[in-house]
């Protein structure tokens, strides 16, 4: 017999932390709490195979199932000393649910399940509070009536609202046990009504409804978007927790809490989050009551931290706190519900926090000694390095202040103002820097929250949706800014008399809440003495080097100070833009002369001399591989007619042959066209100016600084070994000269790009010719899937929505494809020359999972842009330690 529920709590814990695919993140923390000896009310999971059955099976379940949840909750009851449905002392349960990863979206918890008209008689009498058992009741209607008969919650406080007014008073807390039955009467019959049949009064209907609707919540849309944009597998189903209800909301020596072992925003070895007294956990998330904080430390003026209010309690949280995070050895998320001043423990999961959060909690947990220095580098996603190295706002930059709010997650956001997920989602898709305004978030907000580069609600605290979701996606969000207004309809916000209307700028800090009207200057981030740390950890560990992608001193430079080995890729075409030079490259490109090519040339020799020499200075010894020219030709061709004459009048030609002219070199297909080692063969003298001013460049700063670099002169697009044996002797013949005419020589190597299927496949030929390979994988993702680099925008996203790719083949490399074309150019290259040096300097170079890959199949080097420097020595660390590069054959 398959067994489909598993009991905690109350000595009898049938489940586990590993157990998680089975019995979600929720259940099987509790189990875990309870068995590590932790207070955890009683109570059962209902496993996730549950669902997947459910499913599988026209929505039924499997035939053994109400036995063994009867036999679950007969435990329970035996526990806690009460029985479901006894109208003396009921048992209340709480119904949540719990996937193996935290997922908004789905229906979260019913409480005060198995309360009923003569329960609630029952739990007034046994509890001595008829306010409190009525309130509880009204509670459970509005909850189970809002997440399983999916009614608006409006509907509930339309009628608290009239039962206020009635009564002429204004808190929820002046309403007696007669309001709150006068308001569970309206709520039964409004649910009669939309419903047409009654409330359902049996525990037993109940609580199988619950359990119908998280299974159902499963699948609704939102649930099925949030997986969609988080890759979770919809077959993971999620499980159902039924546990006993303990009351945060039973008096003053009751309270409910959310907190944190670690500052989520910070990562501060402190004890952070928030409670609330007498009251029940929707309470604190809701933000009608403003939460209180945690430590004595942490109190502002006016606030009661719970370390003074219930000092007996927070001493045993504090205890809570260090046994999870020995336990578990990460940050953990918690909350708990104080009963009577007694403490029980109601979840744990490891927190969700900032990359910054994440970055000094690895590093603190090392050097605690809870972690070693190898966990610390796993614990932090490289990915979400990104966020550090993001720009804050410049702290000298002009300002107009707006409003403030809370700073729920860091970094610094400027962009227009837009009122909805899907406006946000549009213009984004757009190109349009925008900021998502909202009264609050939910999760049918997340794909707006997504595109936005900030995020800023008027309601809720640094607990809520919108704060946590932030977090967890780096984007900076000011949350529950009070004194800001939104209002949808006239798609406009007001703050102190201003107002800002849809479509306006405005500037978010995320680190301290405050708002800005219009753009603000933004500075680069500052690395944390963290950083540096991991990063040397990482480094130690790593087999692969990092290179960066870099043309300008500017890019070098900062590519150094992240950290970067060399220079993995030039593209020389880049430093032709220039406006000082690009009236010569367009007149070397339009020249029908050899003689007139020659003219432009000497004009761009001195450039790209001075170019190379910068480079090699700022490299000081690195390698540093320069391609030489690669350019699809339509970049260059002059348009404007302004354009035309310029080239005309430089090369003493008139404006019709010029034009005659641009037409005869434009191509349909350029990325296919006239471009790489097919322009340096048609023209040679371009790529001998370039390879002149390389070797002029490497003497000049052997001289000046009595070390010579080592140039690695890179061929683009080569095809065939002959492409690469013509080109290279060009650049020999040019390297002889200079070195005679200079009377020093330098070490150089002449390599290749391999970009193309067919240099793959015959990648043990070119091998003969090339010192080293240099994976151009934009270019051979291109080739191998014959998919335009500049069209593929239009329609990628459609083949990675319909799961035709799992991601953009751009972004992160194709393993299946284009990686096997690399591992067979590797094979055949190595086979050759087994010392034959190997980088990749696509994109993909900076992708943590295409770095992982580059690892496998025993890659030298990585290279990519500046800032993702890091990203990928954290990456290629990470990749070391999963145990890549096995077959490194070297
Ligand atoms: C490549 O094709 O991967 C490459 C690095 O070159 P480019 O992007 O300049 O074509
Ligand atoms: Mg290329």
């Amino acid at each position: 017999m398959s067994k489909w529920v598993y009991s905690f709590g109350a000595g009898h814990n049938e489940g586990k932390a590993e157990m998680r695919n089975l019995l979600g993140g929720k259940g099987a923390n509790l189990a875990e709490m309870a068995s590590i000896g932790l207070p955890v009310p009683p109570g059962f999971t209902i496993t996730t195979e549950v669902c997947t059955y459910y499913y599988d099976h026209g929505k039924q379940y499997p035939s053994e199932l109400r036995d063994q949840v009867g036999e679950a909750l007969a435990r329970v009851e035996a526990a806690v000393g009460t029985k479901f449905g006894d109208t003396h002392k009921p048992l209340l349960v709480s119904v949540r649910s719990g996937a193996r990863v935290s997922m908004p979206g789905m229906m979260d918890t019913v409480l005060n399940l198995g309360l009923n008209d003569r329960t609630v008689e029952g739990l007034a009498a046994a509890s001595g509070d008829a306010r409190f058992a009525w309130d509880s009741y009204r509670r459970f209607i509005q909850m189970f009536g809002g997440v399983v008969l999916g009614i608006d919650h409006h509907r509930f406080e339309e009628i608290i609202e009239h039962v206020k007014l009635d009564r002429g008073v204004i808190e929820d807390t002046e309403l007696t046990a007669q309001d709150w039955h006068r308001v569970v009467d309206g709520c039964k019959e409004m649910v009669a009504e939309v419903k047409g049949q009654p409330f359902p009064q049996h525990p037993q209907d109940q609580l199988w409804a619950a359990i119908g609707a998280v299974f159902g919540s499963w699948m609704n849309p939102r649930a099925n978007t949030y997986r969609r944009l988080h890759d979770i597998p919809a077959n993971w189903g999620t499980a159902v927790n039924v546990q006993a209800m303990v009351f945060g909301n039973m008096g003053e020596d009751c309270a409910t809490g959310v907190c944190f072992t670690r500052d989520p925003s910070t990562g501060e070895n402190i004890f952070y989050g928030e409670y609330l007294i007498n009251a029940q956990g929707e309470d604190v998330v809701a933000g009608i009551r403003t939460p209180q904080p945690m430590s004595k430390a942490r109190a502002k003026p006016g606030e009661r931290s719970m370390e003074e209010a219930m000092p007996g309690a927070y001493q045993e949280l504090v205890k809570v706190r260090e046994t999870l995070e020995r336990h578990y050895t990460d940050m953990q998320d918690i909350e708990f519900t104080v009963q009577q001043n007694k403490l029980y423990m109601l979840q744990t999961r490891n927190g969700k926090r900032t990359a910054a959060a994440s970055l000094k909690i690895a590093v603190d947990m090392a050097r605690e000694g809870l972690i070693d220095e190898k966990e610390a580098i796993k614990r932090v996603n490289p990915a979400a390095l990104d966020q550090l190295l993001h720009p804050t706002l410049d702290p000298k930059a002009p300002r107009k202040l707006l409003s403030k709010g809370l700073p729920a997650s860091p970094g610094a956001a400027c962009g227009t103002v837009v009122f909805s997920a899907d406006e946000a989602e549009a213009r984004a898709a757009k190109g349009e820097n925008v900021i998502l305004v909202r009264i609050e978030t939910s999760p049918e907000d997340i794909h707006g929250m997504h595109a936005a580069k900030g995020i800023l609600t008027t309601r809720g605290g640094m607990t809520s949706h919108a704060a946590v979701v932030a977090r967890g996606m780096g984007r900076p969000c000011v949350a529950g800014a009070g004194g800001v207004t939104v209002d949808y309809g006239a798609q406009a916000l007001a703050a102190g008399g201003q107002i800002v209307r849809a479509g306006e700028t405005i500037t978010l800090d995320g680190a301290t809440g405050e708002i800005f009207i219009g753009p603000v200057a933004m500075v680069e981030p500052q690395l944390s003495g963290d950083f540096a740390t991991l990063m040397e950890w990482a480094d130690k560990v790593r087999r692969l080097r990092v290179r960066t992608n870099a043309e300008t001193p500017l890019d070098a430079d900062t590519a150094r100070k992240f950290g970067a080995e060399g220079i993995g890729l030039c593209r020389t075409e880049h430093m032709f833009f220039d406006p000082a030079r690009i009236g010569a490259v367009r007149q070397m490109i339009m020249s029908e002369t050899e003689s007139g090519r020659r003219e432009a040339l000497s004009r761009l020799l001195p450039f790209q001399r001075q170019d190379f020499a910068e480079l090699f200075r700022i490299m000081a010894g690195l390698p540093v591989t320069i391609r030489l020219l690669d350019p699809p030709l339509h970049e260059f061709l002059p348009h404007s007619e302004a354009e035309i004459a310029e080239v005309a009048s430089s090369l003493g030609t008139d404006v019709v042959t010029m034009q005659r002219r641009a037409q005869e070199l434009s191509e349909a297909n350029p990325m296919l066209g006239h471009r790489g080692c097919r322009l340096g063969i048609s023209y040679p003298e371009i790529y001998e100016m370039q390879a002149r001013a390389i070797f002029e460049a490497a003497v000049q700063i052997a001289k000046e600084t009595g070390k010579a670099p080592v140039p690695e002169i890179m061929i683009p697009l080569v095809a065939t070994r002959r492409e690469l044996e013509i080109t290279k002797a060009q650049v020999d013949k040019v390297a002889q000269e200079v070195f005679a005419e200079s009377g020093h020589h330098v070490e150089y190597y002449v390599g290749t790009m391999i970009e193309l299927p067919r240099a793959c496949l015959t990648a043990d030929r070119i091998a003969e010719v090339g010192d080293f390979f240099s994976f151009g994988t934009n270019d051979l993702t291109q080739t191998t899937f014959g998919l335009s680099r500049d069209d593929a925008g239009k329609f990628l996203p459609l083949y990675v929505e319909k799961g035709i790719m799992p991601k953009d083949p751009f972004v992160s490399i194709d393993p299946d494809g284009v990686g096997a074309l690399v591992r067979i150019a590797k094979e055949k290259g190595r086979a050759v020359k087994p010392d034959l040096k190997l980088g990749i300097c696509g994109e993909h170079g900076g992708d943590p999972a295409s770095i992982q890959f580059c690892e496998e199949a025993g890659l030298d080097y990585v290279s990519c842009s500046p800032y993702r420097v890091p990203v990928a020595r954290l990456a290629a660390a990470q990749a070391a330690l999963s145990g890549g590069g096995t077959d490194r054959t070297a």
